[in-house]
């Protein structure tokens, strides 16, 4: 029996982790603390220490540190944030949470990075933060963002869901900007067994606030509520769990990187676009995506090989029907439009088996010849 090959799997790291993982689940339930007690505390210090950060604030998820640190930055109702199109929906959907207004600018077509010299044309005087998205694993253009948001008087802010650990001209992705938001969606390259988020910054005005907005808007328990905020803790065994993992996590990017350097060797002679790294970049492959003109067809081929494969991601969120009210046309950000067409992953994570890739590599090679 042929197993089906999935684009993303954590059974193999639940395994090899399995003792570790119920260690940690152990010692929460028999701490007697179960909401914000030793875990969190322990991992945001670990995590901002991993970053060389002065704050890290665990959050519920990675979709809540954005909005959450919107707000601590000051963006508000009616202000405009730049961002991406070419990103995972949660990055405008917190945006739009807080009632704040996305402002698009179109990417790179080599690496699918927010091309920064379109930021300065969308501008205006509602303009109130940047939001670049370090997308798939590398990091978007900082140098030229940090230089508008201070000449303008705008708040940076990382969208660093998809690069843990990943570095521009040897700088940790999440300490360049004002505040870094972080997922530990399983699938992410640091994952929880569930739904996690921080925020990191060295401010410590915005990491009070974002620890008093995670909290109703208090300052501690029964504590008065002054700006009303939201339930969005980090749980307690979701903290233990990543402690542990955060320990693993440069083996995980070493393993991560090993499977980039083997799907770049056994494709290189093909007609596929392989991921372009920016200079100055540390890719760490949250995701490996590739680009063919005919990528449904190569898709459907590929199913006959029991490889199925997803695409990250098949709509621009410009064109999204829930965003359609925004104003942004068909046609307005062509090299989005046409990236969402030809991109799709390959299978990418640490506990990737070599056999499996090369299961995957076979077939991609045949689907291709075929089709030439
Ligand atoms: C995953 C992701 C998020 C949201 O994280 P959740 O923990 O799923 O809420 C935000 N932005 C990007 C770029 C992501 O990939």
């Amino acid at each position: 029996m042929t197993m089906a090959t999935l684009v993303w799997d954590y059974l193999a790291e639940w395994e090899d982790e399995r003792a570790d993982i119920m260690d940690a689940v152990e010692t929460v339930f028999s701490s007697g603390r179960l909401v914000l007690g030793p875990s969190v505390a322990g991992f945001e210090r670990e995590f901002a220490d991993y970053h060389g950060a002065a704050h890290c604030a665990g959050v519920d998820n990675g979709t809540n540190a954005l909005v959450l640190a919107l707000r601590a930055l000051g963006v508000g109702p009616g202000d405009e944030v730049v961002t991406v199109s070419n990103t995972a929906a949660p990055t405008v959907v917190a945006i739009d949470a807080v009632g704040a207004v996305p402002k698009f600018v179109d990417v790179h077509p080599d690496t699918y990075l927010m091309d920064t010299d379109q930021v300065a044309g969308v501008l205006t005087e509602r303009t109130r933060c940047l939001l670049p998205v370090h997308l798939y694993g590398q990091c978007a253009d900082l140098d030229p963002l940090t230089e508008l948001a201070r000449r303008h008087g705008l708040a940076l802010l990382e969208d660093c869901a998809q690069a843990h650990g990943a570095r521009r001209h040897g700088r940790i992705a999440g300490t360049t900007g004002d505040a870094a938001a972080f997922s530990f969606y399983p699938t992410k390259v640091l994952g929880a067994y569930g739904d996690g988020g921080a925020v990191v910054t060295s401010d410590d005005e915005v990491d009070a606030r974002l620890r008093r907005l995670r909290y109703y808007g208090m300052a501690e328990k029964y504590y008065v509520v002054e700006t009303p905020g939201h339930n969005s803790r980090l749980d307690e065994v979701q903290a233990e769990i990543l402690r542990r993992k955060l320990r693993r996590l440069d083996g995980y990017l070493a393993a991560r990187r090993e499977v980039a350097r083997r799907y770049a060797e056994g494709l290189a002679d093909t007609d596929l676009v392989l991921p372009a790294v920016a200079d100055g970049n540390d890719h760490v492959y949250y995701l490996y995506v590739v680009r063919h003109p005919r990528r449904d067809e190569v898709l459907e081929a590929l199913k006959a090989h029991d490889v199925h494969l997803n695409v990250s991601y098949p709509w621009p969120v410009h064109t999204m029907s829930g965003f359609r009210h925004l104003g942004w046309a068909p046609g307005s950000l062509p090299v989005t439009e046409r990236l969402a067409g030809e991109i799709f992953s390959l299978p990418m994570y640490a506990g990737l088996a070599p056999d499996v890739q090369d299961r995957v590599i076979d077939a991609v090679r045949s689907v291709l010849a075929e089709l030439s």
